[in-house]
């Protein structure tokens, strides 16, 4: 099972042939209000990602379409397979989970539908009171955009829960994103205790103690260019590995980068660039397709990635899943209506 600790945002968008300017009003062509938020697209990609769980057997503590235990569950006593040393990742529940907070308004209700139709589960996505978290877009005819950001009920989210800890406790991985509340990503990357992997968006400053609790960092080329200063993704590569063990760049239409330290030190602070033993490096270009909109190519590529990994997939078998389904989404219009399911991906893979 897959974690998601992250934003759901509702996306208006309005298509106009020219953004207005201040003062002025303009007609535009379309309008529409889709589900989004970097935390649901990354939760909606794993659960298309995922393949279609088996039947349940007796000694599965976490059935699928169950997988949240109840209130009074506490967290470590899951399914056996959470010791499991490096490399022997064993799947525990299929499915994924989402947990964040949506308002009490007209758009709650949509978003947390949009999830659970896609087979996310939503049984610790909180309605608070209050407004939703929105996304004003409005989209010009030469494909540029401009963005307001009102996080809504995502500010609301301030931490994690003792129930929220139990369900990332049976999980093979925690998701992570930056459109929640600093304190409330740190303390859920501090207290997940399974591998976490975190896309750095909308990029801000890392807090130590945050880069300290990541397994793995998945920044775009200008998400690493901002983190570390660095233009070369190369070079940005080899400066995130001194702060997280395992690094992916993703590159747009050129691929993905990864790099690992030296194996027998996950989650070890490297105390610098002297620290750090030359792992594993690979490239991974992309698919060749005609790109119809990228937008959340990324959240596809991480929740793909997620997936495979939990599956126990080597890294580079996995960043080809995650590569796969990320082209499949850019030769559609949308972020979560983009989203290839496990079958799509697994035939285009053969
Ligand atoms: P983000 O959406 O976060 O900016 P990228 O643009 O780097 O991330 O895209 C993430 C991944 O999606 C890339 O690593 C690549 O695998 C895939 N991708 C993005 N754009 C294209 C494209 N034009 N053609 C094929 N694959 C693409």
């Amino acid at each position: 099972m897959i974690s998601v600790f992250g934003s759901a945002n509702m996306d208006l968008v309005a298509y106009v042939t020219k953004a207005p300017k201040r003062g002025e009003t303009v007609t535009g062509r379309a309008f529409a209000t889709i589900p989004g938020g970097k935390g649901a697209n990354q939760a909606t990609a794993a659960a298309r990602a995922t393949s279609t769980p088996p039947p349940p057997t007796p000694a599965a503590d976490a059935r699928p379409g169950t997988s949240t235990p109840g209130p009074d569950a506490q967290p470590g006593t899951s399914a056996p397979g959470i010791a499991a040393g490096p490399g022997t990742l064993t799947p525990r529940a299929p499915g994924v989970a989402f947990i964040g907070a949506v308002g009490d308004d007209a758009f709650g209700p949509v978003m947390r539908q949009a999830l659970e139709s896609a087979g996310v589960d939503v049984s610790r996505l909180r309605t608070v009171p209050g407004p939703s978290g929105i996304a004003h877009i409005v989209v010009d005819d030469q494909g540029g955009n401009s963005i307001i950001v009102v996080p809504g009920a995502n500010g609301t989210v301030t931490g994690v829960s003792e129930a929220d800890l139990a369900v990332i406790s049976r999980s093979d991985a925690l998701l992570l994103q930056l459109e929640l509340p600093m304190d409330a990503v740190v303390a859920a990357a501090r207290a997940a205790g399974v591998p976490v992997i975190l896309t750095p968006a909308p990029v801000q400053d890392l807090p130590r103690e945050l880069l300290d609790a990541v397994d793995l960092i998945v920044p775009n080329e200008h998400e690493a260019a901002a983190i570390t200063g660095l233009a070369d993704p190369e070079e940005a590569l080899e400066a995130l590995l001194e702060l997280v063990p395992e690094v992916v760049i993703t590159l747009g239409e050129r691929g993905a980068l990864y790099g690992s330290r030296s194996p027998g030190r996950p989650g070890t602070p490297s105390g610098g660039r002297s620290g750090v033993r030359r792992g594993e490096r690979l490239r991974v270009p992309a698919v060749p397709v005609k790109a119809v909109d990228t937008t959340a190519a990324g959240d596809t590529f991480v929740g793909a990635l997620a997936v495979a990994r939990a599956e126990g997939r080597p890294i580079g078998e996995a960043l080809r899943f995650a590569t796969t389904a990320a082209a499949l989404s850019v030769q559609r219009e949308g972020a979560s209506t983009s989203m290839p399911t496990r079958p799509e991906i697994d035939a285009a893979l053969r």
